[in-house]
């Protein structure tokens, strides 16, 4: 049966559904967006793992102006004095037709919006009230206008305020002590880097991760630096405590600067409705220690898309136990990340760094750690 859906929010996993649905073409779908245009402005990468890059695939993400994009080989773990402690290869797990890929975000939003903008998309929409109606959902929006549908997706990040509409349960997300600082750098770093690989350097109570984002090899840079509150206004003395550690750093700092509170979703709650879904950070957002956000938020939309031509009551069960399989695993591997990367004393530093040449060299153990998650 077609169905009429209604699609809250125009992040990746909103964008992603609307993709998927209008190349399919077997239901209708609108995207209310709360803000008054997309965010291409903003200026910051992302990784995007094999197993996402297979479904994008599928809207046609391989058409991305190649000078756009980029493919690193691997991944270079050092110290935060730059001495290099072991690599990872990424090739391992491309295909000829699916490859690790980097990208400034705006250039993956402005793909995605390419075919539904005109026709898809609505701006300066919040729900204002939600109620049944003759089993369906209407939404009622705070411009007074409305929507009847059979189905709503929650795809509006990790704060969702769909949730508010339709759950009991709250599910708030908590603050990891944990603050991102993010800048891109034109080519060269000023360290003694591969820039055609990812670099991930580790220091005492930080993490700062480096890799290229299109073909002039400009670099994204993000900071990652634990810290019990988040003040805007204070970044200096987190980005003092990393400089500290390692005083080349101070130059890739004095970039335009941009800063976010890190936080991960509690609990894995399944909707209370049979017509609600909720999908990208929405569903569950993680911290961002195995570049997997905008991952799931694609692999979401994918899995809620194949299931649309289900029965409804089984729409929901089939999606939630497969996404909390996969939420799972991802969870336990970003977490593990967050706390191995960050270690503040010299004799766990070194235990750390022993034990990731262990693993790294170890194919069994890559295909469990890795391969489980890059499976779609
Ligand atoms: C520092 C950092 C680095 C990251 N790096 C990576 C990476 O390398 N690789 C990776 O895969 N992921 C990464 N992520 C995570 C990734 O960016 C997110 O998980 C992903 O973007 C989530 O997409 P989403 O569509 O679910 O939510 P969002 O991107 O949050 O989009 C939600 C949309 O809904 C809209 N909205 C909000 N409220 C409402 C409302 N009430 N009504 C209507 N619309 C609403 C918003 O305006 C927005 O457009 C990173 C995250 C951080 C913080």
């Amino acid at each position: 049966m077609r169905k009429k859906i209604a699609i809250i929010g125009s992040g990746i996993a909103g964008l992603t559904l609307a993709n998927l649905l209008y190349k399919n073409k077997n239901h209708e779908f609108t995207v209310y967006e709360k803000n008054e245009s997309l965010s291409l402005d903003e200026g910051y990468g992302i990784q995007m793992s094999v197993n996402s890059v297979k479904i994008l695939n599928q809207i046609g993400f391989q058409k991305i102006d190649i000078n756009k994009r980029f493919h690193p080989a691997g991944v270079d773990f050092y110290n935060i004095q730059n001495k290099k402690i072991c690599d990872l290869d990424l090739i391992q797990f491309n295909t000829k037709d699916y490859k690790y890929t980097t990208l400034l975000r705006s250039s993956l939003i402005e793909f995605l919006k390419d075919d539904i903008y005109t026709q898809h998309i609505r701006f300066g929409k919040r729900i204002k009230e939600v109620s049944e109606l003759k089993g369906k959902v209407l939404i009622k929006f705070d411009d007074n206008t409305n929507d009847l549908v059979d189905m709503v997706v929650g795809a509006d990040g990790i704060f969702s305020n769909t949730r508010s509409f339709f759950e009991k349960k709250k599910n708030k997300p908590i603050f990891k002590n944990a603050v991102a600082i993010r800048a891109i750098l034109n080519s060269n770093s000023g360290l003694n880097l591969d820039e055609t690989r990812i670099s991930l350097m580790m220091g005492k109570n930080c993490h700062l991760v480096f890799y290229p984002i299109n073909k002039n090899k400009d670099l994204n840079f993000v900071c990652i630096v634990r810290v019990k509150k988040y003040n805007p206004d204070n970044i200096k003395s987190l980005v003092d405590k990393v400089v500290s550690q390692n005083s080349i750093l101070e130059e890739v700092f004095k970039k335009d600067l941009k800063s976010w509170p890190l936080y991960a979703t509690s609990k894995i709650i399944p909707s209370s409705n049979s017509r609600v879904f909720y999908i990208g950070d929405a569903f569950n957002g993680f911290l961002p220690t195995l570049a997997q956000g905008a991952g799931q938020s694609i692999e979401s939309a994918y899995e809620l898309f194949n299931l649309m031509d289900e029965e409804k009551n089984i729409i929901q069960s089939k999606y939630f136990e497969k996404r909390l399989m996969k939420v799972k695993i991802v969870r336990r591997r970003s977490n593990l990340n967050f706390f191995a990367f960050h270690f503040s004393s010299k004799i766990m530093q070194s235990l750390r760094n022993l034990i990731m040449k262990f693993l790294l060299k170890r194919k069994g153990f890559i295909n469990s750690y890795l391969g489980s998650v890059y499976k779609s």
